[in-house]
């Protein structure tokens, strides 16, 4: 059985950990203050974006932390705007300023845009990043297999990982199997599944958290672990902070596994990636 607390080996030989911290929301001004608070409960990976406006906070907070750089899995993501071999060299050295560092642990590209249609390009261009040890792993976001495998067939390389909306209403069971026999790994964004209705008061979410004396959040993230799944769950809150840390001294049994998988609606909650809203 895989060991949970240990991290994930990408196809690049970079060693990933499977639960981190999502900064989305967190306010540049609030992130120092929420990003240490979460490094000193043990969190090593660190989840941000150009998009999110809080790389200058996270930043502060790393070096402020007192862990060292290195124990630090840091990650940020290349916007909309930025797609396109000059514009991806530009955005990747403007975040690492910004991040107060010298290289990313993983460089995401944040959405595919099919609409711009250069994200083979921008791909390129974080593959080049890596050659130059700017960035240790190339990744994107967001992308369905169509924009995978055109990805591939420009560059011979699949992404590393490939961080999408999981969460038990929406839990992309086809994809993770996909992506699995091409040894991308897959990372849950949203993974509580809180932006429409609310995973967390399900019963077979309640009922296992009531069996294991664990809350809500706990069950979901302990879900993903199970199912593979790199996980990021943000909070501002110190204490959840801290409870969605606390997730590897129990274990959800098969029937519990499936019964939130159960939960399962097929629909998104956020955009859909193949369309022209990004
Ligand atoms: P999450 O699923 O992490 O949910 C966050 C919400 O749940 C917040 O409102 C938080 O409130 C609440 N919450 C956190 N922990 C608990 C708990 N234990 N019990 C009850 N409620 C809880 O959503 P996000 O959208 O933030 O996704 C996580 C991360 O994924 C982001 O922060 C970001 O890093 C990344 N992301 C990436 C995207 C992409 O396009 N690549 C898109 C969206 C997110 P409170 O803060 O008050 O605790």
């Amino acid at each position: 059985m895989t060991d949970l607390s240990a991290p994930v080996r990408l196809h690049d030989g970079v060693s990933m950990p499977r639960i981190g911290y999502g900064t989305y929301k967190v306010g540049d001004d609030e992130a120092q203050e929420a990003v240490e608070a979460a490094l000193a409960t043990g969190y090593r990976l660190l989840d941000t974006a150009e998009m999110y406006g809080n790389e200058v906070g996270v930043g502060r907070a790393v070096a402020a932390s007192g862990v060292p750089r290195e124990e630090v899995f840091l990650t940020t993501k290349l916007w909309n705007d930025h797609h396109g071999a000059d514009a991806a060299r530009a955005a990747l050295e403007t975040s690492l300023e910004r991040l107060g560092t010298d290289y990313l642990d993983l460089y995401l590209i944040h959405w595919p845009s099919p609409k711009q249609d250069l994200y083979v390009e921008t791909f390129a261009a974080l593959l080049k990043a890596k050659e130059e040890g700017l960035i240790r792993s190339a990744g994107v976001s967001n992308f369905l297999p169509e924009h995978l495998e055109r990805v591939h067939e420009g560059t011979g390389e699949w992404p590393t990982v490939n961080q999408v909306e999981l969460h038990p209403y929406f839990n992309q069971a086809g994809l993770r199997a996909w992506q699995s026999e091409r040894a991308i790994a897959t990372e849950s964004w949203g993974p509580l599944g809180q932006r429409t209705g609310s995973v967390l008061d399900e019963r077979a979410v309640t009922a296992a958290a009531q069996a294991h004396g664990k809350s809500p959040g706990q069950v979901v993230i302990r879900w993903h672990l199970q199912n593979g799944c790199i996980v990021i769950p943000k909070s501002a809150k110190a204490s959840r902070i801290a409870e969605n840390f606390d997730i590897l001294d129990f274990a959800l049994t098969d029937a519990e596994m499936t019964a939130i998988d159960g939960l399962e609606t097929g629909k998104r909650q956020g955009i859909d990636p193949g369309g022209t809203e990004r």
